[in-house]
């Protein structure tokens, strides 16, 4: 999705406001682009603090997602909520989204199609927060945002940069549900990533890099 300066590439950011969330919000969640969209109950935008610097990407919503209309509002989600907690993140300090908005059938994998599809919508979510660090959780959306040729289970806890734009992967929590011996990694991504936190708010309001 970006280019090696940190640009996102191929995206036409047209339709879709990139200066005021609300109005990208209420844009996004009328959102008929593509097919997803028909075989799901709503569009789940991303949600939590616009201005921290810090953004945590997954795939796409599930049944869960879909109902409530949140992200990571699930098993996953909660499993989520307990790592941050753990390393004492307050989930409403940052931002987290998905990469496509609906919810795939049968929770499979979003095709490269349905995500370029979305892309604008998260490209727009991108240039009105500005982050600083990306968190890409699993593999999906380390290959979209990343590299495709990344394997998560290499890439996780590493940084990778792009231009100005930083990406610490770890795993998604959907996959620690059933690889629970992989917590651990886990945990030692999420004790660099809160590192990362403190750095952005040291850095808070400078032009700096990270
Ligand atoms: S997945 Fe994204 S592009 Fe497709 S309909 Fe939903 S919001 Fe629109």
């Amino acid at each position: 999705m970006f280019n090696e300066q940190g640009k996102v590439k191929q995206v036409s950011m047209i339709n879709y406001p990139d200066d005021n969330y609300e109005e990208l919000k209420m844009k996004a969640q009328k959102c008929e682009r593509c097919h997803l969209r028909a075989k799901c109950r709503q569009v789940v935008m991303g949600e939590g603090n616009t201005r921290r610097k810090i953004m945590f990407i997954g795939e796409g919503p599930g049944g869960d997602e879909d109902r409530q209309g949140r992200p990571f509002v699930g098993r996953a989600g909660q499993l989520l909520n307990k790592i941050f907690s753990a390393v004492n993140i307050k989930r409403e300090n940052i931002y987290i989204s998905n990469i496509v908005k609906c919810r795939p059938p049968d929770n499979r994998v979003p095709t490269w199609d349905e995500m370029d599809a979305c892309a604008p919508i998260l490209a727009a979510e991108i240039k009105i927060i500005e982050p600083k660090v990306i968190v890409p959780l699993g593999s999906t959306a380390l290959k979209y945002l990343v590299d495709d040729n990344l394997a998560i289970t290499r890439a996780r806890g590493q940084w990778y940069n792009k231009g100005k734009l930083y990406f610490l992967p770890t795993f998604h929590p959907a996959y620690l549900l059933r690889n629970s011996n992989m917590k651990k990694y886990a945990w030692r991504d999420f004790k660099l990533i809160k590192k990362a936190i403190k750095r952005i708010d040291a850095l808070k309001s400078s032009e700096k890099d990270l």
